[in-house]
């Protein structure tokens, strides 16, 4: 049977666009759908222009460090969000152009439309048209949670916050993962009263406790508000706009806007895929094998849409693996074990491997390395925050389980440490290694 396309991609995101072009490049006649624009969640409105408020939110900490470096920096410096966004949408835009190219640029056919799946062979865009194709991948990723309370229609989620027309007087965040300390951050730097609102009693799941509880600290210190053990009754509207927002445990708080960062949730509603033997998990997910088929042997998914580890880069190599093993003659599995994370909060945090927590779950007894330190530029500041590495070891033979450190510059040094934990390297090979000093990363190989 002839079909219009060797392969459909469903999503034009960091999974779908990367198995697109790999495959185009191997010379596969290759189409891709986009409903909204192409570069996915990362590049327009995830990763790429978060980080950028990440950094502009921290010259606000710089100014103030400059005085103390000798700099004349005025009082009442301002801050213009309107010219920062306008910026970041300018990136964007650059970036959302470079991968358009690129899929053109590997013969792709790129179409700015909605597709759903109505055969194994064959997708149907928002316009009726059908297309067919020998094999379907569908990297749609995934969209922000909203909690299903009175009000709710009141909120935004990270999508919206980038749109925002000026930074809020107050708001409210709800979430403690990732998202929701970075936006915290974020607000908070750009003067936002910010108050973050949890079901349970911590931040950041997953992370090493000691790592969570100094970026708590430091939060705080900075005026950042937690609320703990707190599930919305409800947010109403008032009058002049003012959120009221009631929670269970709490008192009331009126805030100008509530953002919520409460998870995100397969984007696979409505994509058909019931029709074609494919039975979602009860979030959402498409289950796949370690190839990314599903359960219809022409159909294939990667990225958030998946479930496995939500992360740009790991949304990449599914998509690379794939193109790969189907139609590079080259078959390539994801490894999913030591993936490195960060928090881009204020300081950030960055992770590989196990927690403390989890290794002595695992191992019974490990040894555990830490260096609490005042970065030497927080110290000429007088800014009163401690950097926190730690390193948790196998007791024996002292091999490295993961490192967790939350400072200045932490994603940045760990990327590094993140290839010695991968190849399974010891504390003593970091001993070995002379430190560069004066450095913060010069703890790693330093720590007692
Ligand atoms: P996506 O990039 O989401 O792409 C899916 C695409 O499919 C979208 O463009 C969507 O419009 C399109 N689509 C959906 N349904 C259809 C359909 N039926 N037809 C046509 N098109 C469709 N990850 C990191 O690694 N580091 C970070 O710092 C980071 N920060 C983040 C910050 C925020 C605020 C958010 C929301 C996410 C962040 N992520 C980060 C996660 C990262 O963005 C995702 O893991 C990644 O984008 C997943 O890629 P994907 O290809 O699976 O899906």
């Amino acid at each position: 049977m002839a079909f219009d396309y060797d392969l459909f991609v469903i999503g034009a995101g960091s999974g779908g666009v990367r198995a697109a072009r790999v495959a185009g490049a191997y010379g596969t006649r290759v189409a891709i759908a986009e409903e909204y624009r192409v570069g996915g969640t990362c590049v327009i409105r995830g990763c790429v222009p978060k980080k950028l408020l990440v950094y502009g939110a921290h010259f606000a900490e710089d100014l103030r460090d400059a005085r103390e470096f000798g700099w004349d920096v005025p009082k009442d410096v301002a801050f213009d969000w309107q010219r920062l966004t306008a910026n970041v949408f300018k990136e964007v835009d650059r970036i959302n152009g470079a991968y358009t190219n690129t899929l053109e640029s590997n013969n792709v056919t790129v179409i700015g439309e909605r597709a759903t799946v109505s055969g194994p062979n064959e997708v149907t865009l928002a316009s009726g048209r059908t297309i067919t194709a020998e094999r379907i991948l569908i990297a749609v990723g995934a969209r922000p949670h909203v909690p299903d309370c009175p009000g709710a229609e009141h909120g935004i989620t990270s999508n919206e916050a980038f749109h925002l027309p000026a930074v809020p007087r107050r708001i409210l965040i709800a979430g403690a993962g990732y998202i929701a300390n970075e936006f915290a951050g974020i607000f908070n730097e750009f003067g936002a009263e910010v108050t973050l609102m949890n079901r349970s009693d911590m931040i950041l799941r997953g992370y090493d406790e000691q790592i969570r509880d100094r970026l708590l600290q430091i939060s705080m210190m900075k005026g950042i508000q937690f609320r703990f053990n707190a599930s919305f009754r409800g947010i109403e509207k008032l009058a002049d706009g003012t959120l009221r927002v009631s929670m269970s445990g709490h008192p009331d708080i009126d805030v100008d806007c509530v953002m919520f960062a409460t998870g995100r949730v397969p984007n696979s509603a409505g994509l058909g895929l019931d029709a074609v033997g494919i039975t979602l998990a009860e979030n959402g997910a498409i289950p796949v094998d370690e190839d990314n088929r599903t359960a219809c042997p022409s159909i294939y998914a990667v990225g958030d849409v998946t479930d496995r580890v939500q992360l740009t880069p790991v949304a990449i190599r599914e998509g690379q693996a794939f193109a790969d093993s189907v139609y590079g003659n080259k078959p390539t599995r994801v490894d999913y074990d030591c993936i490195p994370s960060a928090v881009f909060s204020h300081p950030p945090i960055a992770a590989v491997g196990l927690t403390e927590g989890q290794a002595k779950l695992k191992y019974g007894t490990v040894k555990v390395y830490a260096s609490d330190f005042r970065a030497m530029k927080n110290v000429l500041a007088g800014r009163n925050e401690r950097a926190l590495y730690k390193m948790v070891c196998e007791a024996e033979s002292g091999r490295i389980l993961g490192i967790h450190i939350i400072g200045p510059d932490a994603p940045e040094i760990l990327q590094a440490a993140a290839v010695a934990v991968k190849a399974g390297l010891t504390k003593a090979d970091f001993d070995a290694t002379v430190a560069i000093h004066p450095t913060m990363a010069e703890e790693l190989v330093l720590m007692r």
